[in-house]
């Protein structure tokens, strides 16, 4: 198979530790999450490593009806609850919900937090990601069927892309892949 964004030289040098991490992609555990709507970059985080995670603010919700929603995702698709807000954490644990209540705001800390918790390490693997937007698997797609979509400097220069099969955004190896391998090293040295 593939490897997807890691597959190149620079990064592999930048960061050796995350091409371990592809090669032991079977090990690595994919969880279920719901975030409450102080947890977005939390989230969005998780996302790329490949967890399936709802998060409260996609859901448009109004503001009252939130916890019971949170409550009741966790509870039917048996998903961990993510909350940084005390009341709502002891609500889950009376209710044998699953829960994880998020004391720092450095999102960092907070994977650390989660992976220390789980037993599992989180780790970001483009064979996995799902769209840190809405939750949707990526795919990988040829060039040709999004020329279109994406400026012409970015066609020429990169060979590999991915689309979202939900909302259909399109991802490349760009240069926010700089501040993602700098987050992992971060996460991976705080384990
Ligand atoms: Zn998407």
């Amino acid at each position: 198979m593939k490897l997807g964004l890691f597959a190149n030289n620079k990064i592999e040098r930048a960061c050796p530790q995350l091409l371990f991490a592809q090669r032991r992609i079977q090990l690595v555990k994919l969880m279920k999450f719901v975030a409450d709507g102080m947890l977005g970059k939390l989230a969005r985080w998780l996302r790329l490593a490949g967890h399936d995670v709802i998060y409260i603010d996609n859901l448009r919700a109004s503001a009252v009806d939130q916890d019971e929603i949170l409550l009741n995702l966790a509870k039917l698709e048996k998903r961990e609850l993510l909350t940084c807000d005390l009341l709502l954490y002891r609500r889950a644990r009376k209710s044998g919900i699953r829960t994880t209540f998020i004391r720092t705001s450095d999102v960092v800390s907070q994977l650390a937090e989660i992976s220390k918790k789980s037993g599992h390490k989180i780790e970001i693997n483009p064979e996995n990601s799902r769209c840190p937007t809405c939750n949707g698997l990526l795919k990988p797609v040829g060039k040709e069927k999004i020329v279109e979509f994406v400026p012409r400097t970015v066609l020429k220069t990169r060979r590999e892309f991915w689309r979202c099969s939900k909302c259909g955004k399109i991802y490349w190896y760009g240069k926010h892949w700089k501040t993602i391998i700098e987050i992992a090293s971060r996460y991976n040295k705080l384990k």
